[in-house]
C-alpha cells in the first residue's frame, strides 16, 4: 500500500458515514464474488496494512467489544493475575443461562491507560483474533466486518484498499 493509511477514529467514523452508500454495494459485489480470491487479496492486503498501524495508538476493539471467555481461559487468567477461577468470575465476567462468559466491563478490566493489555500472554482468544482478516471466508463474515469497519483502522484502511485492488472503485 503507497498512501498512509487513515488511523484517527474520528475521521474513520465520518469516512463511513460518507461511504454508507458505496459499502452497501461493496457488500453486494462481495456477496457474489470468489471467496478464494477475496481471500487471497484480503491476505495480501493484511499483511501489508497491519504492520502500519500501531494498536497501542488505538485501543479500540479493547474499549468497545463484547470478549467472550472460555472456561479455560477463566482458569489461565486467574491463575496470571494470582487469583483463583471462582473469584475472577465474580469479580470480572458475567455468566449467561447459558453458561457461556463475557467480560461484565467496557473498555476491559485489563486495558492500561497506555492501551496495552495487562494479561496479553494470556488474553482470551476474541482478543487474539480480532480483527480476524487472517482467516479465510472474508466474503462469509460480511456483516462482522462491516459492523467493525469503522471501529478498526486495519479493517477500514484494507477494505478500502480492497475496494481500488480488485477494480470496485478507481482513483
Ligand atoms: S483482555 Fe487484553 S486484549 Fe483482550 S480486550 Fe482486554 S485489554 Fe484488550
Ligand atoms: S485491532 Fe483494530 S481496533 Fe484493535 S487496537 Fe488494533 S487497530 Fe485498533
Amino acid at each position: 500500500m503507497s498512501a498512509k493509511p487513515l488511523t484517527n477514529l474520528s475521521e474513520i467514523n465520518n469516512m463511513a458515514a460518507s461511504k454508507a452508500a458505496e459499502n452497501d454495494a461493496f457488500r453486494t459485489f462481495l456477496k457474489h464474488a470468489n471467496t478464494a480470491e477475496i481471500d487471497l487479496q484480503v491476505a495480501a492486503l493484511n499483511e501489508s496494512i497491519t504492520p502500519t498501524i500501531n494498536c497501542l495508538d488505538c485501543g479500540n476493539c479493547c474499549k468497545s467489544l463484547m470478549i467472550v471467555v472460555a472456561e479455560k481461559e477463566a482458569a489461565e487468567v486467574a491463575r496470571y493475575i494470582g487469583t483463583n477461577k471462582n473469584n475472577f468470575e465474580d469479580r470480572f465476567v458475567e455468566k449467561g443461562a447459558n453458561g457461556m462468559m463475557l467480560l461484565n466491563k467496557i473498555p476491559c478490566h485489563f486495558l492500561g491507560g497506555d492501551n496495552a493489555c495487562s494479561i496479553y500472554p494470556h488474553r482470551f482468544n476474541g482478543c487474539r483474533e480480532f480483527p480476524a482478516l487472517h482467516i479465510p471466508g472474508f466474503t462469509n463474515r460480511l456483516f462482522t466486518i462491516f459492523m467493525h469497519y469503522d471501529r478498526c483502522p486495519i479493517i477500514y484502511n484494507v477494505v478500502e484498499q480492497l475496494k481500488i485492488k480488485i477494480g470496485f472503485i478507481t482513483i
